[in-house]
């Protein structure tokens, strides 16, 4: 069934705690950790704990709870310090955009300055 946990995905095995992360925050719907391989002072990932593929699935099948991943977005940047220098939420969609997961994620990365257009 849709969104349901997949024995074999990494971040549905987060979500279980049978994988250890370094969770900022949660809430009933969503887990927040820090990246294992920081590209920025701050690097979080907020995850559905449903399993999606990408955003943009996830989107289209619960709507609400896409928008609870860009809140707890946004509350990671505040609670990091970051919303006044500026931070990015990433959605990698796909192999080619370097979507190397595939359960839904956004990045949350500040603290540093950024270049546009990304690489
Ligand atoms: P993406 O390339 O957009 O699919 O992002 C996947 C992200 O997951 C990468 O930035 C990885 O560094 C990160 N990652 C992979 N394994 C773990 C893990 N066990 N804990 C935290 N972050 C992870
Ligand atoms: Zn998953």
């Amino acid at each position: 069934m849709a969104g349901e946990p997949q024995t074999d995905c990494l971040f549905c095995r987060i979500v279980t705690g049978e994988i250890p992360a370094t969770i900022v925050r949660e809430s009933d719907t969503t887990v927040a950790f820090r990246d294992i391989n920081p590209q920025a002072p701050t690097h979080v990932l907020v995850i559905p704990k449903a399993h999606y593929p990408d955003a943009a699935a996830l989107a289209a099948a619960e709507p609400q709870i896409a928008a609870d991943v860009l809140r707890e977005a946004g509350l990671v940047a505040a609670d990091e310090g970051i919303v006044g220098s500026g931070y990015r939420i990433i959605l990698n969609t796909g192999t080619g955009a370097g979507q190397t997961v595939f359960h839904a994620h956004a990045h949350v990365m500040g603290g540093r300055g950024m270049q546009w257009p990304p690489g």
